[in-house]
């Protein structure tokens, strides 16, 4: 049957209808809201999604679904395919032949027998798995796309672009990744780093006129994670290098993962042939966090650090603090620490007293909670730990580097630093310092460790 453009238009509208009233809101709103439906001559119903990822959760999860539709706004069963959406951008990238004459790497690497570390140049943050990441619907969609990423690397969603503002997640999400990927395959060589690191290797690499090592290095991994990408902006070499450096692995089949603060067409003096290898792939945008997301996510903060965070105190909190996670876990460390400090249970009034007093939220500045989770991360201990009453010393001395750490690198007193750990006093926190500081000095091995955290606490 022949439908005029307009009766055609209705039934569109009705189809998706007929599915939303099949599906939650939620996944309506990740998987079918970008969806446009066309039902050509032939006769069939064709599902044009946004991207390829979408293309393949709808047909593989939401087959039946859109069968009863079909069947029910039009009165028949008929064929439906499932496609990516021609009229946008990404699509001409993604469908071109994987090697061209522009992808292959104007220099062939000589095979060097390096040894590979597994992961390089940084290290992952126990803490930031999947299971630690709070899902609701403002990052539903790039949760699930960081998950199929790790389950198929290399395969379908190449490069996978995360980007999105400020303390939203995405470096939680990257490590995430790389957690999954080895947890799935302890041999795989991933590497995973800061573009900041990244853009300063090459600089040594040149500089010791040792280019070989550095592109054997990046080119002979598995996965290739690369966070904050958007500060390769205005240094054109390493743009350059990096180019190269993408495409024999995209070639070779290799996984990559970008997270930036932009998507990739907005950041600003980026080549545009980066530009156009980064929309590739999958580009997905973590947003801001809405109410309920931000209730469950003080909650489990509280929880890692072994207190509950009450009801009203929780929806107070997330009232306030709207648009960053990072504030929201600050709050929540500075008020598990004042009621730790001032020892009285945790209330709304003792939640205002708290944040008054430890002043209000600052997004650039860092804080000793960043200082806690890397150092956390680089002993491999826990953060609730850390924080605890634990004497061991696998726990007493990373806790002491902490206190050193926070007395350098932030304006805190010793009796507020005391308070993050445990309710400790001043004197306790100063016998730290002097420990840390003369070892320090005694000991090139601590000094280099400690110069390493601060370098990595300051990137972050
Ligand atoms: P970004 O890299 O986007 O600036 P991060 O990944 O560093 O942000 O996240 C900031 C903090 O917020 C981290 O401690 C992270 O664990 C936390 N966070 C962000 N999103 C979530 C989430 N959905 N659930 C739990 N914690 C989250
Ligand atoms: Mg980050």
């Amino acid at each position: 049957m022949e439908y005029s453009e307009r009766e055609a238009t209705t039934r569109h509208e009705a189809l998706l209808l007929l599915v939303k009233e099949l599906v939650t809101p939620q996944q309506f709103q990740t998987w079918f809201n970008a969806v446009v439906v066309e039902t050509p001559a032939s006769g069939e119903v064709r599902l044009l999604a946004p991207n390829p990822f979408v293309r393949d959760w709808i047909s593989h999860y939401y087959s039946n679904v859109l069968a009863e539709a079909v069947r029910n706004c039009f009165g028949e069963d008929r064929a439906i395919t499932v496609s990516v959406n021609p009229a946008l951008p990404q699509v001409a990238a993604i469908d071109a032949p994987p090697v061209r004459e522009d992808l292959v790497p104007p220099t062939t690497t000589a095979v060097v027998p390096v040894e590979l570390p597994t992961i390089s140049d940084t290290f992952l943050h126990s803490d930031y798995t999947f299971d630690n990441f709070i899902v609701g619907r403002s990052n539903h969609f790039a949760h699930a796309a960081a998950i199929a990423v790790a389950e198929a690397r290399g395969q379908r969603y190449n490069p996978f672009f995360l980007h999105g503002s400020v303390g939203l997640g995405k470096t939680h999400l990257l490590q995430a990744i790389c957690h999954e990927i080895l947890r799935r395959d302890p041999r795989a060589k991933i590497t995973y780093l800061s573009c900041e690191a990244f853009t300063n290797h090459f600089i040594q690499a040149v500089e010791e006129g040792d280019l070989t090592t550095f592109r054997h290095k990046y080119r002979n991994v598995d996965v290739l994670l690369v966070d904050d990408i958007q500060t390769l902006r205005n240094k054109d070499r390493t743009q350059e290098e990096f180019f190269h450096t993408f495409n024999t692995l995209y070639n070779l089949g290799r996984q990559i993962v970008l997270t930036s603060d932009a998507p990739p067409k907005e950041i600003p003096d980026l080549q545009e042939r980066l530009v156009s290898r980064f929309q590739m792939g999958l580009v997905v945008e973590l947003s801001r966090p809405e109410f309920e997301t931000r209730v469950a996510i003080l909650k489990r903060k509280a929880r890692m650090r072994g207190k509950e965070l009450p009801d009203d105190v929780a929806l107070q909190l997330a009232d306030r603090i709207e648009t960053n996670i990072r504030e929201l876990e600050g709050a929540v460390v500075r008020l598990l620490s004042y009621a730790s400090l001032v020892d009285k249970p945790i209330t709304l009034a003792l939640a205002e007293e708290a944040l008054r007093e430890t002043g209000s939220t600052r997004t650039s500045a860092i804080t000793i909670s960043d200082i806690i989770d890397v150092v956390a991360a680089y002993y491999g201990v826990k953060v609730s730990d850390l924080q605890g009453k634990r004497r061991s010393q696998s726990i007493v001395f990373p806790r002491q580097v902490c206190m050193y750490l926070a007395r350098s690198i932030t304006k805190m007193s010793l009796n507020d630093i005391g308070g993050y750990f445990g309710g400790r006093d001043h004197t306790t926190v100063l016998y730290a310092i002097d420990k840390i500081g003369r070892e320090a000095k005694n000991d090139d091995e601590t000094g280099d460790v400690l110069r390493r955290l601060t370098r990595t606490i300051n990137g972050r």
